[in-house]
């Protein structure tokens, strides 16, 4: 049993060795304290656990460190320079980074570095360092800003709480020590090998949404997020259901690998997490199922499909607006029609588009439920 074990680790170590393009230190034969230090036993494991910290702590912290993560970042996935993608970009970072500050004032000392990643899927991911990627193919398919927002939100949400660094850190320890046990026989384990492992290891989108509790937190907080902008708060809830509908009738292999679905809650349950935050928001006033919006649980009306959004999607923004206005006691006031568009005090909340009711329809009725 122990000789079969034995044979395969040191078969798995001789290839992942071959693939191990590094600077090796000192060649030395394979030897039983080797492999120890390796698989993190003892105190040699001890001292490799402490460098392993000393590298995420080094990528995670230090200015040097993460610019040296973002520029590896760069060269793994690619740098799309799309202009449209990129000054959207731009933009959502400025505002959410303002909107992050009124929360959290932490996000000027380590300000995000970002990019365009060149990669097809819907997907974005925040690393160590604040270092920060959203894939082409999410600008692609999401052309609503306040959703590319929501998804950016997400990702501070992961960076603020330091998730990959502090909460992962028994992972990257057992991913790193795995790697580098790979690598040592016939080697010794040098520093840089383990830089390059720590390095590798923060590289995996996996690691970037590590777990269940942390993607509830960072859900969360983009919606604190977007509260401290301009951005419509109902995006969170529209982009899940968007999700929904993407992934509705398609395997997981075949559809776009969403923030890794397998690591998330559902689309569906993220969804009606944010719903609840809006109603809640409301003052318990509003709230909207499958297209519906309703007052006072009173119906507002049922929300049309448009070329690119679903009556669904659509709806959850007529809920963000109305949360806001009632947030905002706007709903002390008349609701009106503003060039075509029904108002609540001085808060915008829906513009008719083909297959709604008209303006004034939906105005008149919200004064006789709100
Ligand atoms: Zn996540």
């Amino acid at each position: 049993m122990f000789k079969s074990w034995k044979k395969k680790f040191l078969a798995t170590c001789a290839a992942a060795a071959v693939g191990f393009s590094l600077t090796f230190g000192t060649p030395a034969v394979a030897s039983a304290s080797l492999l120890e230090s390796a698989i993190g036993i003892g105190i040699q494991g001890a001292a490799m656990s402490a460098q392993i910290n000393a590298n995420i702590r080094k990528f995670n912290a230090t200015e040097e460190g993460r610019q040296e993560l973002y520029q590896k970042f760069k060269d793994k996935y690619g740098v799309n320079n799309n202009a449209e993608y990129n000054a959207t970009l731009d933009r959502v970072m400025a505002n959410l980074t303002r909107g992050v500050a009124a929360i959290d004032p932490t996000i000027k000392e380590k300000p995000y570095i970002y990019f365009v990643a060149e990669q097809k899927t819907v997907n974005a991911a925040c690393s160590m360092g604040h270092v920060m990627m959203v894939n082409a193919g999410t600008f692609e398919k999401i052309t609503n800003e306040d959703e590319i927002a929501a998804i950016v939100g997400h990702e501070m949400g992961h960076g603020q709480k330091d998730h990959v660094a502090k909460g992962n850190k028994k992972r990257i320890q057992k991913m790193v020590t795995a790697s580098l046990a790979g690598a040592a026989v016939g080697a010794t384990i040098g520093g840089g090998m383990i830089t390059e492992a720590v390095a590798s290891v923060a590289l995996n989108q996996s690691i970037a949404h590590g777990d269940r509790k942390h993607e509830s937190e960072a859900d969360m907080l983009a919606f604190d997020y977007l509260l401290n902008t301009n951005y419509n708060p109902g995006a969170c809830a529209a982009v899940m259901q968007k999700f929904v509908e993407m992934s509705n009738g398609k395997k997981q292999s075949s559809m776009e690998k969403i923030f890794l679905p397998s690591d998330h809650p559902d689309s569906d349950k993220r969804r009606d997490a944010y719903v609840k935050k809006l109603h809640e928001y409301s003052g318990k006033h509003v709230t909207a199922k499958d297209g519906v919006v309703t007052v006072n649980n009173k119906t507002l009306m049922t929300v049309a499909a448009t070329s690119d959004m679903s009556g669904a999607e659509r709806s959850y923004f007529v809920l963000g607006n109305l949360a806001t206005a009632y947030h905002k006691g706007q709903n002390k006031y008349d609701a009106t029609v503003q060039n075509g568009t029904v108002m609540l005090g001085n808060q915008p909340i829906f513009t008719p588009a083909t297959g709604d009711e008209d303006a004034y329809t939906i105005a008149e009725r919200l004064n006789s439920i709100k």
